[in-house]
């Protein structure tokens, strides 16, 4: 069985928006992530996106949209020496209840049998407590980052307004990297 990287995508790898990321035009890489992908391509550590993406189910794009888009940001990872091995993405309205939409872990389960994964050997990269509580419900490793919405969850982390917890807290990805390096060494 092998480990691998969850990483979330908007609010980890690029900016967040309001009004949901629409096309390639309107995707911002957050700065230092694609070196931070090259570190981890180079260290042979498979990431692999996990990420809601309700911008189809709320009927706003359609999935070869966000191809297009995947597309795009898979491209500009690759030319920067960093590599995604998998995407995956909940193309659902939350009232849809289906099984991948995070929280929930279907997506990771998915995952897992795909790629033959130990989900509690990977760790899953987030800025939203619907991601930490996914890595944790899948027995993974979990890290809040700052980006995104990490500030705000953090927030309610330390109010005690939640009692989902990450493993680690880092500023965001490139800040990661050594913490993800570290672990993947001794695991
Ligand atoms: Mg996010
Ligand atoms: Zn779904």
């Amino acid at each position: 069985m092998n480990q691998a990287l969850f990483l979330d995508r908007d609010g980890v790898i690029n900016e967040d928006r309001e009004d949901y990321v629409k096309s390639w035009e309107e995707f911002r890489f957050i700065p230092g992530v694609r070196s931070a992908l090259k570190k981890l391509r180079k260290a042979k550590i498979p990431v692999v996106l996990i990420t809601n993406q309700s911008v189809i189910g709320r009927g706003m794009i359609t999935e070869n949209e966000l191809s297009v888009i995947h597309e795009g940001m898979g491209k500009a990872v690759q030319k920067a020496g960093g590599l995604f091995q998998k995407i995956y993405y909940c193309p659902h309205h939350p009232r849809d209840r289906c099984r991948c939409r995070k929280p929930r872990i279907g997506l990771l389960k998915k995952a897992a049998q795909e790629l033959d994964l130990d989900l509690t050997k990977c760790v899953l990269v987030g800025d939203t407590l619907k991601d930490i509580q996914t890595g944790n419900r899948a027995g993974c490793r979990t890290i809040l980052v700052q980006s995104g919405q990490g500030k705000a969850s953090l927030i309610k982390i330390i109010s005690g307004k939640t009692r989902i917890k990450p493993d680690w807290v880092c500023d965001n990805l490139p800040e990661a990297v050594p913490l993800i390096l570290e672990f993947f060494r001794k695991a």
